[in-house]
């Protein structure tokens, strides 16, 4: 890979369509942001509506190329295990580039970065797995079966928080089951999709095959989802954003994956070790800076240990080291927009006049070194209720809000208030409780005596406005391939 964060300084980079970088036909480029300093540090191309149908043609033409199509499974399985091998290889400097880019802690990206080569090996094993099944019809001189066969074009729309983990879980069974791809990686962390892009040459895979269309969602996004030649969309994102897509999505009738926000619930009884509970909800809602989608930002904590709780939170909150990504000793970074910081401060402030209590941090750290940066301290607000706009909307942001609860009826009502259904997590050492919880939240995932704790051999999504589709596990296989029914006679 020739891109490291070091050539990327005052770069201008192009789209990536039929196998070669390509400028923009609008010849625009737009800066990207080091989240640190607010300053540019590289350009990114802006594709249009022509770039984006070339994008898609490359893509067409690639899926019913010989060179593709009739690759044997067991090859195709070997290019995508190539590339886990690749990534592998360029782990430092692919986490490199997403630091930079979104302010992420250094040592997660680089966690990112050694685990995302597993998840290409685990689906490229899916490449010559994919079955059909034969049906048993009333016509006993007929064979009844269906072929499974890849859908055709994926359209992928990822965002800024984690850029190649979120793109993974999609894009790697997609090239194992057979087809091809336009990605359209969010304006505020484009750097790593194009490094990876070099990678996809790298590793053989035919041109066209993946194509990779750089700009805004306003101009670049909308193109790609009124496009027509696209079998599915695959996009992670806000759920407003969501929205539109599968909006214009309708029109051409394509399919849809939605991978969408949260405001999801975290429920501590009185059973539990509460330093364990705290720790589980710090690293749940703070994690990236609250920039998480399954973020734990509503707390929900069993009357009798409330103050109990809310004092052990305090404490740790106080003690978590707000400071630059690429420090070891750093717990949270910047939030990677501007706009970001300026929602999160909005809402702190909302809430606060609402009758909630800022128990700890509620602004932008002091600290000289950090001014220039788009920071904000890990929050704590208490006596929180579930109609606060800062309890009901998806901050994106190191903001937790805490409330009590006195029955375990009161608490499933108040967790399942919420219009998003991705995750949620419980803390008890109660088995019937714990699963009377998991039976009754409406929620993609629940996590038990854990948080945040996420593989890609398990499916996994959301409910209600968090989106609909499943990735992960052997559940992608039936969401990126088609059934075809096939009848002999005979
Ligand atoms: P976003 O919705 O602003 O942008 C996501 C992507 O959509 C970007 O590439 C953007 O350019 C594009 N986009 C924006 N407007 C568009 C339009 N009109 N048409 C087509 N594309 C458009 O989200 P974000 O700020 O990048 O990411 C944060 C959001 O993502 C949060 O809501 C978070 O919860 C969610 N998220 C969800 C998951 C999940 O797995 N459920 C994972 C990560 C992030």
């Amino acid at each position: 890979m020739k891109t490291t964060v070091k050539s990327l300084e005052g770069m201008r980079l192009n789209l990536f369509i039929d196998g070669r970088f390509v400028e923009p036909t609008s010849g625009r480029y737009l800066d990207s942001f080091d989240p640190t300093t607010a300053e540019a540090w590289y350009q990114f191309a802006e594709a249009d509506a022509n770039d984006v149908r070339l994008a898609v043609e490359a893509a067409q033409k690639a899926f019913v190329n010989p060179a593709w199509r009739r690759m044997t499974q067991t090859d195709r399985g070997k290019l995508v295990r190539k590339l886990a091998d690749l990534v592998l290889a360029n782990a430092d400097d692919l986490a490199l580039i997403e630091t930079r880019d979104n302010g992420k802690l250094i040592k997660e990206m680089r966690a990112q970065m050694r685990s995302i080569p597993d998840s290409y090996t685990y689906f490229a094993g899916m490449a010559d797995k994919l079955q059909g099944d034969t049906i048993p019809v009333n016509k006993l001189d007929q064979l009844n079966f269906n072929m499974r066969e890849p859908i055709g074009v994926v359209g992928m729309i990822t965002p800024w928080n984690s850029p190649l983990m979120m793109l993974t879980g999609t894009l790697a069974p997609c090239l194992a089951i057979g087809n091809t791809i336009v990605i359209k990686p969010s304006e505020h962390a484009t750097a790593s999709t194009l490094a990876l892009a070099e990678l996809i040459m790298e590793a053989g895979f035919p041109a066209g095959v993946v194509n990779v269309v750089s700009g805004t969602g306003a101009v670049t996004g909308d193109a790609l989802t009124r496009q027509k030649g696209i079998a599915k969309y695959v996009f992670t994102g806000s759920t407003d954003t969501g929205r539109k897509i599968a909006a214009n999505a309708a029109t051409n009738l394509a399919q849809c994956q939605m991978e969408l926000g949260g405001k999801s619930p975290h429920v501590i009884f009185s059973d539990v070790d509460i330093e364990k509970a705290v720790n589980g909800v710090v690293s749940g809602v703070f994690a990236a800076a609250g920039q998480t989608c399954v973020a734990g930002s509503r707390c929900f904590v069993e009357a009798s240990v409330y103050d109990r709780f809310i004092e052990a939170l305090v404490e740790r909150t106080n003690h978590i080291t707000v400071g630059h990504p690429l420090e070891d000793k750093t717990d949270i970074g910047p939030l990677a927009l501007s706009a970001q910081l300026t929602k999160v401060e909005s809402y702190v402030a909302s809430g606060v006049k609402e009758g909630a209590r800022i128990a700890s941090g509620g602004k932008r750290p002091q600290a000289e070194e950090l001014a220039r940066g788009w920071y904000f301290e890990p929050t704590v607000m208490i006596d929180a209720k579930n109609d606060m706009s800062f309890m009901r909307d998806e901050l994106f942001g190191p903001v937790v809000g805490v409330m009590p609860f006195s029955s375990e009826e009161d608490m499933i009502e108040l967790a399942n208030d919420t219009r998003y259904g991705l995750a949620s997590g419980i803390w008890t050492q109660n088995i019937d409780r714990a699963m009377r919880f998991a039976n009754r939240i409406d929620a993609g995932t629940v996590w038990i005596n854990t948080y945040r704790s996420a593989a890609y051999m398990s499916a996994n999504g959301g409910f209600k406005e968090s989106g609909y589709g499943r990735r992960g596990g052997f559940d992608v296989m039936r969401e990126f391939s088609r059934a075809k029914n096939v009848v002999i006679d005979y």
